[in-house]
């Protein structure tokens, strides 16, 4: 294995070389000036700290076998080294004096903070002999797991199909949602893969180089395009770090960009800068003019008329008077991505996508741009992201679950882009249904979702909620209405397999217990991650393999047998064994590099902790297909079937891969909006959001409130116990224009009252012209709060009270942040007082009619605080907030639709069940 050397010609290297692993010599910083060495073991994991996935190496002291620190893996394929200030903070997380060691179990009433500590057989007895009886007595949809971080590839899939339960839920319709309804509509594959590297041309709808998807991978691999000439735009209402570095900013009014991003559109079609060529071989037009123009051949000319007078409105002038952005500019851009045939790749994840009603649509307005531009999976431009990412298979893979459960697919939304999952408890107050055993799995609903109050109230009942298990390394607000709260490992504490879509190129990457892997490195044997863990501290891999034993102890009930070890018939599947599997038998080109390497493929992830399956992936979608005996080709649509199945598309003479769309090709034309009640939004579109000027009423003083942008140092709850990172940020005060100010006689540090729907939130005020007059911002990413002693981090977390207050609650700290007695003597330095403000605890629901994506903008008034007001007040309606569920419910179109269904079979969903539970 090479790293690369420090350039100049010097012999010092930029990373310890792999060879040196074992043994790696370094001076104690805290002796200096005296040289005191000290010998390391560098053991490679992967940072869990948010979802892109970076390489870590451990340094393990080798003479008290406890990790020193964690800097960059260089033989990481997406992250080459590099990390975050988050990466490194994983040092934080382990050595937490505030951590959770053992599992815990209510002594009180749920949220009453009374505790006792238990061993984990009577933790994993009651919840596995719960989930037994569920099961025996047919209640398989009252078994759910929830997940927030999912850190580790397909894991869950295998193990809730072999328990035969439709119980996966996730975080997603509140993060990616929308966006991802957008591309998958399009070409079958639910997110982008730009290949920054080699773009000529990229354009973010987010702050890419400071915290967005794939944060570290991405931002350096801008960095790279644009030394090598690329140029730069960035959408943002917000002067982003990521907007500061680029050629051009625009700065969007929230909700138009799918205008801009369409009168983009309309110039490079005017102009005659698209690659009409590729949209003629690639795109389903054909079914768009047989729809909307019925009769007669159609020809590709008259299509390219037809789309041109779809988007005759959205001219720059329109789209100017929409955005604010001068058209000029918006020309300009355009023009440059025109030019850059191949050679464009974007990006757009949260941000608009996320904030907007429609903003699904946002992200069919720019892959529009990737098609005429003939961008899609070439080099330079964006690939579908699937030809990036890995995914292991499994020795036994447990068949679809026959079950449907409504508390996750219910009929309202039948194109929701994964589970609705923050309405879950709204649809438990209404009595849809009730969860049995309830699993929060490094997830925490009541201070991440929006209207978290609802979800105190029902995680407080347990009529609606029989059994709460939090599966967590680290305190959260959730988990203090828990009945058990189980201690998880951190990155370095367990094992997990990882890739994504970071870049051009397919990868594997491997975190694991990294004081388990030095052990064994030496030659000792574990047959238990927890077993050289920090107090009692399991991981989930280990967990889910006890707890299913548990539930099906003698294997009566099918259970069992799906985790049993792969090599030694009828016993407990270790978790060496997993990975040895996958390792072993399913990442292409791995045994052979294991063996060059003298070590099995196990032996070398634990070594390397990463993989470069294949770099450089484009064009999968013309891979000539073999066309079996027998095979029809449909003379409209150019789909060709074989024993009812579809094995290509004929592009021309030959017969391609294509995508995974019902007509093999990129849909410009969604027959399936048009199929199932949206057919006013089949083409991209632009979809007046709920925040739209038109909504707002200058009279009462409304304005938009942008709550969704990350900080570069913190990630949503995580991020609470590392001091590190709450030293850097540890506030987030509200945006306003210099303009807004003055109107309303603020000044920067003045108190504000920000009033939402159903509720509002005390502030202070950042007086900067950085944001649009008429918006107002404040970060997700901090107001972390304890209700009770022990029940959570106190780098980040003052006391609160909730308190009834009519048909709300009032929050209120009853103490600022402060240096603490702890373990940490780093905790009696504590210099800072303020955690921020926790805002999204008013935000009512909004779920968007399509793609079921909570829309988190909000219409507020801002004004200067009441007398009565203080620091870091938060009050919510819980019933108008169950009311403003409702109205947005009523946005909805239910199913089932063509053919009876619940929703388009095409469309994948998450733990996918049996075909046959489709239908209604
Ligand atoms: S971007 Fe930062 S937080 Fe995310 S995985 Fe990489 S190092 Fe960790």
């Amino acid at each position: 294995m090479t790293i690369e050397r420090l350039s100049g010609g010097s012999d010092l290297q930029a990373y310890p070389p792999a060879e040196k692993w074992d043994d790696w010599p370094e001076y104690d910083v805290k002796q200096w000036p005296r040289r005191v060495e000290k010998r390391y073991m560098l053991v490679p994991t992967i940072c869990f700290n948010c979802e892109a996935a970076c390489g870590l190496l451990a340094y393990v002291d080798k003479q008290t076998m406890r990790v020193r620190k964690f800097e960059g893996n260089p033989l990481h394929p997406a992250s080459r080294g590099r990390n975050c200030a988050k990466g490194p903070a994983t040092i934080n997380q382990i050595n937490d004096p505030e951590r959770i060691l053992y599992p815990l179990r209510r002594a009180g009433g749920r949220g009453e903070g009374k505790w006792r500590r238990v061993s984990w057989d009577e933790a994993l007895d009651e919840i596995g002999g719960r989930i037994r009886k569920a099961f025996l007595e047919g209640r398989r949809n009252e078994v759910m797991y929830h997940v927030g971080r999912p850190g580790h590839e397909r894991v869950m899939d295998r193990i809730l199909k072999a328990w035969r339960i439709d119980g996966h839920n996730s975080h997603t319709n509140v993060c990616s949602a929308s966006a991802r309804l957008g591309y998958a509509l399009w070409s079958g594959y639910d997110r982008p893969s730009p290949d920054h590297a080699n773009a000529r041309f990229i354009l973010l709808l987010s702050s890419h180089l400071e915290a967005g998807h794939y944060f570290n991978p991405h931002a350096q691999r801008i960095i790279d395009g644009k030394l090598a000439g690329a140029k730069l735009a960035v959408m943002d209402p917000r002067l982003s770090n990521t907007a500061s570095m680029a050629d051009y900013w625009l700065p969007t009014y929230p909700g138009s960009e799918a205008a801009v991003l369409l009168s983009m559109a309309k110039v490079i079609l005017d102009e005659g800068l698209a690659d009409l060529e590729y949209v003629e071989a690639w795109t389903n037009w054909r079914q768009y003019m047989a729809d909307a123009h019925p009769g007669g051949e159609p020809s590709f000319a008259s299509f390219v008329a037809a789309l041109k007078e779809v988007y005759r409105d959205f001219t720059p002038a329109f789209a100017e008077a929409e955005s604010g952005v001068p058209r000029g500019k918006i020309v300009e851009v355009a023009r440059l991505i025109g030019r850059e045939r191949g050679g464009f790749a974007s990006h757009v994840w949260r941000g608009s996508a996320s904030g907007n009603l429609g903003g699904w649509q946002v992200a069919r307005a720019l892959q529009l741009l990737t098609v005429l531009t003939a961008s899609v999976g070439t080099k330079g431009g964006t690939a579908p992201h699937g030809w990036n990412k890995y995914k292991p298979v499994f020795w036994e893979e447990p068949p679809g679950q026959k079950e449907w459960n409504e508390l996750l697919f219910p009929k309202e939304w039948p194109l929701s882009h994964y589970e609705m999952s923050f309405l879950l408890p709204h649809f438990l107050k209404e009595g849809r249904g009730k969860l049995d055993v309830y699993f929060t799995r490094v997830y925490n609903p009541v201070w991440t979702n929006p209207d978290g109050l609802t979800w105190m109230e029902v995680l407080r009942d347990e009529s609606m909620v029989g059994l709460h298990a939090a599966l967590t390394p680290t305190w959260n607000e959730t988990a203090a209405f828990a009945d058990f709260v189980l201690p998880m490992g951190h990155a370095g504490e367990r094992h997990d397999i990882q890739s994504q879509e970071t870049q051009s190129g397919r990868w594997v990457s491997f975190r694991q217990p990294v004081l388990r892997a030095a052990r064994e490195r030496l030659g000792e044997k574990h047959r238990y991650t927890y077993e050289t863990n920090p107090g009692e501290v399991w991981e989930e891999d280990e967990f889910w393999i006890d707890l299913s034993w548990r539930i099906d102890p003698d294997g009566s009930q099918g259970i069992r047998r799906w985790f049993e070890s792969p090599y030694r018939p009828g016993e407990k599947l270790t978790v060496s064994e997993y990975y040895q599997w996958i390792f072993e038998n399913a990442v292409p080109g791995l045994p052979e590099a294991a063996a060059k390497d003298g070590r099995t493929p196990l032996e070398y992830m634990r070594r390397y902790g990463a993989f470069l399956i294949e770099k450089d992936v484009h064009g999968l979608d013309r891979k000539t297909v073999t066309v079996p005996e027998g095979a029809a080709t449909d003379p409209v649509t150019g789909v060709v079937t074989a024993a009812g199945k579809t094995v290509g598309v004929k592009i021309g003479d030959e017969v391609v891969a294509g995508f995974p769309t019902p007509s093999r090709r990129l849909e410009i034309f969604s027959t399936t909006l048009k199929e199932w009640g949206w057919p006013e939004e089949a083409l991209p579109g632009y979809i007046r959001s709920h925040v739209h000027r038109a909504a707002m009423d200058p009279a009462k003083g409304e304005m938009v409130l942008l709550p969704t942008f990350r900080l570069p140092t913190l990630i949503h709850t995580r991020s609470g116990n590392a001091k590190y990172l709450n030293e850097i940020s540890h506030r987030n005060p509200l945006w306003i224009h210099t303009e807004d100010a003055r109107r309303l006689g603020i000044e920067t540090g003045a108190l504000v009252r920000v009033t939402t729907e159903i509720g509002h939130f005390v502030n202070r005020a950042w007086v900067t012209e950085s944001i649009a007059p008429g918006v107002v911002a404040c970060s997700h990413h901090l107001g972390r709060w304890r209700l009770h002693e022990g029940e959570g981090s106190r780098w980040s977390s003052p006391r609160v009270s909730i308190t009834r207050q009519g048909e709300g609650w009032l929050l209120r700290q009853l103490e600022t942040l402060g240096p603490f007695e702890s373990a940490d003597p780093d905790s009696s330095r504590v210099w800072w007082s303020d955690g921020g403000v926790h805002q999204n605890l008013t935000f009512p629901v909004h779920p968007d009619p399509v793609s079921g994506m909570h829309c988190w903008h909000q219409k507020v008034v801002v004004s200067r605080a009441h007398h009565e007001d203080r620091y870091g007040d938060v009050f919510a309606d819980t019933s108008r907030s169950m009311q403003v569920y409702w109205e947005w419910v009523a946005k909805t179109r239910p199913g089932p639709g063509p053919g009876g269904l619940r929703r388009p079979l095409w469309l994948d969903r998450p733990l996918r069940p049996a075909d046959e539970m489709f239908r209604v």
